[in-house]
Parts: structure tokens; C-alpha cells; sequence
């Protein structure tokens, strides 16, 4: 039991929160201050790869508290140097830059492009993004992001972001002019409701930008980190996939992560080739930016994400997830519509405007709640842990159907 008396209102409102306060936390389990146990299918924004409190992670945490925590950004330390090297091997990139969000490693991808720009190509610095997109919640990222609304929010913008059509490749080439260094874009648009780019568009892009000597930025944030079931969504897109890391023929030029590599710590991350790799000293940096304590943490869950057995499992969770979500639409024909995604990121898509309320009964549930996220008024999204069973699914599957069936009728 927890004693209860914090003042709610000390806390800024940026979001509607349940009173409710979370105090532990075990693989697809979470509980309350009153003992009541959730199952988590949003494992803080698809954030905890591994699930809540993974023992991989308590050991490198634990480890790495008593031997160093912090030390200045202006020396190197052990575990940094370690995630770097890994990371570099499992990809086509040659430098990492770590940072402690995604929208930090963003800035740092929109900074780098900007100043290749200046060096490579006459000054030129306006990078085309895409409606719907989200990059994050920074001056630039929000400029960056295509979400209704924020063109307006905190005006005026950061200058230099050109909004194309996702999947139509001609809408990016009629915002091309001498002005423009980049392209960038999540290969599967999270926030936007699950919306995968499709590959043709994907390939037809890489060409046209290496066509204009315009680099190509992926924000693999949310789809990064094992989430598709490959380590990384563009080694997926031509050839290889899984079993080799490495050699993909599709290569992007730049490449952003956070979410998932930490498994729940903040960690983030901008990765690029080396001919881009342009930054001169002191023009990019950041206090806690690779702290040893969190990259240490990094390292033991990209290690354990990476293992061919574990992004074996994650899409065979994933084909289990996809066939039991499908059999909602028998179960209720009026109000599921479609299911669709890659790996671990999938989404529901009902007939009626009801994801509040579901988010909300499934939370009230007794005496086990389910953790669910409305993504869209209409749309379900699914970000469980990546190491969840069929037993897990099942779990969560029951739940939903009990709350779906309390929509009967309506
Ligand atoms: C979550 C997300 C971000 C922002 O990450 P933060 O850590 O919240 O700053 C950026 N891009 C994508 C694709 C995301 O899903």
C-alpha cells in the first residue's frame, strides 16, 4: 500500500491524467497506489522494449551506478563509447550523437542537414516533411511535424519546413528548388494513426534525393529499436531484413532513434554516414548527452533487441497480434473495420468514434484494467512490450472483447 496525499495540482496540466498514481512495475504489469494491476499495452509510449523492470536492464543500471553516473560530455566515457560501437555495427551508419529525447536527436538531424547544406550546398537549408508527420514537441520538431494546429500554436514557426503528401512521390518533387538539403520522414507515421509508407514510395524517394544530392533523413523514433521486427524499419524496406544487420541496400543518410533504446530510460540518438558527419567542434553538444548511467542501460537492451532469436519472437508476436486483432472484425463485425501494421506497432480501426471511451472503460476495468491508446477518435494503437507471449496477447484480447461488447447495441 501507498499513502496518498500528494497535491495533483502541483503538477503542470498538459494532458488529461487520471487521479490515479502508478507506483510499480513487472514485465506487462503495472499497479496503482491501491494495489489494483494493469496490464500495459502502451509501456510508456512504446517506450519499454523489454517491459517494465527487465532484469538486463536492473543489472546494467546497478553496475554502472556504482562504478561512474555522470561525468562531463567533454570526456569520453566506457558505456558511450560501447553503445556507439554497437550501434554502428548493427547499421550502415558510422557516427552516433546521443541525446535524451527524440525530439533532441531530430534537432541535432535537422542541425547536421542544415550545416551540410552550408558547406556542400550553397547555403541551402529547407528540409520538406510531411502532413501528419510528428518529429516532436521542440520550436523546430513541431515545425517539422505536419499535426493540424501546430502551424499556429507557438507562432511564428521555425522557418524552412515544406509540408509534402505521405506516399506521393510528386509532392515532394514539385517543393524541390536549390533551397532544399533534405527529406524527412518516419517510415511508418506513429502519432499520424499507424500509417506505413509504402515501399515503392520509400525506393522512389531514395532515388530522387540521390537524383538532387538532397539527404535523406529518417526519424526511426517510434519505428526504430526492433518495434517492426527488425532492428531498424529501413533495413526492411530492400533485401535483407533481420538476419543480416548490416548490408541493406536501402540506406537512408541520416537516422534518429530514442523511444525504445533506452527501454524506458531517456535516451536518444542521431546517426549518420560519415561524409555527413559535418559537425565542427563546439557547434552541437548537451549536458547529459551520453551520461554513462543511460547509455550503459542503452547498451544492455540494443544488445538484447538486436539477438536474432529476439526479433525472431517480435514478429512472431507480431503475426499472433495481427490474427487476433483480425478475428475482432468476426467478433464484432458493426464496429472493427481493420487492423494493420508492422511488427509491434499495429492499430485498430473502428466504424464509430469511440477510442475515448474504450481507452477509458479498459482503464476503469476490474478487477484487472488494460492500458490502452486512442491514437485517432476511431483508431486503436497497439505498443506492447517486445518480448510479450501468446499468453500476453490472449490476456489483452479477452479484456478488449469485454469491453467491445459493452458497445453492443449502441
Ligand atoms: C515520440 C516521437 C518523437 C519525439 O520523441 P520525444 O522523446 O518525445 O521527444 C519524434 N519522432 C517520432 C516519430 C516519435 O514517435
Amino acid at each position: 500500500m501507498f499513502s496518498d496525499n500528494y497535491k495533483r495540482e502541483a503538477i503542470m496540466q498538459i494532458v488529461p491524467r487520471p487521479d490515479t498514481v502508478f507506483v510499480k512495475g513487472k514485465g506487462s504489469n503495472v499497479w496503482d497506489q491501491h494495489g489494483k494491476c494493469y496490464i500495459d499495452w502502451i509501456q510508456g509510449w512504446a517506450v519499454n522494449s523489454l517491459g517494465h523492470c527487465h532484469a538486463d536492464m536492473l543489472e546494467a543500471l546497478n553496475r554502472q551506478a556504482s562504478q561512474l553516473i555522470n561525468i562531463s560530455p567533454a570526456y569520453y566515457n566506457a558505456p558511450m563509447l560501447e553503445l556507439a560501437k554497437l550501434l554502428t555495427d548493427k547499421s550502415c551508419f558510422d557516427q552516433v550523437f546521443f541525446a535524451n529525447s527524440g525530439a533532441e536527436a531530430n534537432e541535432g538531424a535537422i542541425k547536421l542537414a542544415r550545416k551540410w547544406g552550408k558547406k556542400y550546398k550553397n547555403g541551402a537549408y529547407k528540409i520538406i516533411t510531411f502532413t501528419n508527420g510528428f518529429h516532436g514537441r521542440t520550436l523546430a520538431t513541431m515545425s517539422a511535424s505536419g499535426k493540424k494546429g501546430w502551424d499556429t500554436m507557438y507562432a511564428p514557426q521555425v522557418d524552412g519546413f515544406l509540408k509534402a503528401t505521405y506516399n506521393d512521390i510528386k509532392s515532394v518533387e514539385s517543393l524541390i528548388d536549390t533551397d532544399t538539403v533534405a527529406v524527412m520522414l518516419e517510415p511508418i507515421q506513429g502519432e499520424g494513426g499507424v500509417i506505413p509508407a509504402n515501399h515503392h514510395f520509400l525506393k522512389s524517394l531514395r532515388q530522387l534525393t540521390q537524383d538532387q544530392n538532397i539527404l535523406l533523413i529518417f526519424d526511426e523514433v517510434q519505428t526504430g529499436m526492433a518495434r517492426t521486427g527488425h532492428l531498424f524499419t529501413y533495413q526492411s524496406i530492400d533485401g535483407i531484413g533481420s538476419t543480416s544487420t548490416q548490408h541493406a541496400d536501402f540506406t537512408p543518410d541520416i537516422l534518429t532513434l530514442g523511444k525504445g533504446i533506452g527501454g524506458g530510460v531517456p535516451l536518444a540518438a542521431l546517426l549518420a554516414q560519415e561524409k555527413y558527419c559535418v559537425f565542427e567542434t563546439g557547434e552541437q553538444g548537451g549536458t547529459f548527452n551520453g551520461n554513462p548511467l543511460i547509455t550503459a542501460v542503452g547498451y544492455a537492451v540494443v544488445k538484447k533487441l538486436s539477438e536474432c532469436q529476439f526479433l525472431e519472437n517480435v514478429r512472431r508476436q507480431a503475426n499472433y497480434l495481427s490474427k487476433e486483432l483480425n478475428a475482432l472484425k468476426e467478433f464484432m463485425p458493426e464496429l472493427v473495420i481493420s487492423e494493420r501494421g508492422t511488427g509491434l506497432l499495429r492499430a485498430l480501426e473502428l466504424s464509430q468514434e469511440i477510442a475515448p471511451q474504450i481507452v477509458q472503460r479498459s482503464f476503469d476495468l476490474k478487477p484487472k484494467g488494460l492500458l490502452i491508446n486512442g491514437v485517432r477518435p476511431s483508431i486503436l494503437r497497439f505498443m506492447p512490450a517486445l518480448n510479450i507471449t501468446e499468453e500476453d496477447t490472449d490476456e489483452m484480447i479477452t479484456l478488449l472483447k469485454s469491453i467491445l461488447s459493452t458497445f453492443k447495441d449502441n
